[in-house]
């Protein structure tokens, strides 16, 4: 497995890949869920195809109160992480290489980033296109594979590709979860034992607010179960239309009902389908 740790290593190497190339991007802190990607990865390359994942720590996604100082980078467990499930190749940019000092070009999606993640995350979505795109012309990918966990973000980036003409197909791998149900995330490890066992409720919850026929009660539920939860603060709750994330209307378009909820200190994101009914 190459590891690639500047722009000019990744694209001599790349330069000598024919066929499909199938990109993973993470912020590393790698799980069973960045796992299950570059496993999935490593299907839809075929036989001669490539599988490439990046780890980088986008600083320009965090805003200044976040974690950004304080995310993990156990970099020596994600490359065999990455080993085991079947990358090719590791790209592990320096975020000096990556940003000049007095950058000034950035990529904006200014629609679906609007709602959700994007109203307590102020300029998240646009540090998560440009980083992505900037990911995209240096890997040069002919696929990319992003998790459903975030979905915002893969519906941002879907409409990034569709409008700016990259020449990268885009697909999702659904959420992977531990056992009790909590959503696989690198933030987890900052859950104390006591949240740790209350976080699995977030995804019960969610559970149960679709079972429910109408958007609003859907809603109403779900968050009425989150609010149960000791300790827990919610950030939204919110039934949204799969593809425009605008509120959901009527269960005869497809759905998410995604939640960001505060246990603690710690704010976990999750979110499922709520498929069309007739
Ligand atoms: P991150 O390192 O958190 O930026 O995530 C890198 C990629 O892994 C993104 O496409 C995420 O959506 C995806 N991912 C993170 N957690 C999960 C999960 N539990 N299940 C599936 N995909 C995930």
């Amino acid at each position: 497995m190459k590891v690639a740790k500047s722009i000019a290593q990744l694209r001599a190497w790349r330069k000598r890949r024919l066929g499909r190339v199938v990109f993973v991007p993470t912020m590393g802190a790698l799980h069973a869920g960045h796992a299950a990607l570059v496993r999935a990865a490593r299907k839809l390359a075929g036989p001669g195809g490539t599988v490439v994942v990046s780890i980088f720590v986008n600083p320009i996604q965090f805003g200044p109160k976040e974690d950004f100082a304080s995310y993990p980078r156990p970099l020596k467990n994600d490359l065999a992480v990455c080993r085991t499930a079947g990358a090719d190749a590791v790209f592990v940019p320096s975020p000096q290489e990556m940003y000049f000092d007095d950058r000034s070009v950035f990529v904006d999606e200014s629609l679906l980033s609007a709602s959700l993640c994007g109203q307590s995350r102020p300029g998240h979505f646009r540090g998560v296109c440009t980083v992505v795109a900037k990911l995209f012309l240096i890997v040069q990918p002919t696929h990319a594979l992003f998790g459903e966990k975030d979905w915002q973000q893969l519906a941002v980036l879907r409409r990034m590709v569709r409008d700016l003409n990259f020449p990268v197909e885009v697909a999702g791998h659904p959420t992977v979860r531990e056992s009790d149900g909590l959503a696989t995330s690198s933030r987890n490890v900052y859950l104390n034992p006591s949240e740790r066992a209350l976080a699995s409720r977030i995804h019960a919850a969610l559970l149960a607010g679709a079972g429910k026929k109408s958007p609003t009660t859907v809603e109403s539920t779900a968050s009425r179960l989150i609010s149960a939860i000791p300790g827990a603060r919610i950030d939204y709750v919110e039934a949204v239309h799969a593809e425009t994330l605008q509120p959901l209307t009527s269960r005869k378009f497809p759905g998410r009902l995604a939640a960001a909820v505060f246990l603690g200190a710690t704010r976990l994101i999750d979110n499922i389908p709520l498929p069309p009914t007739p």
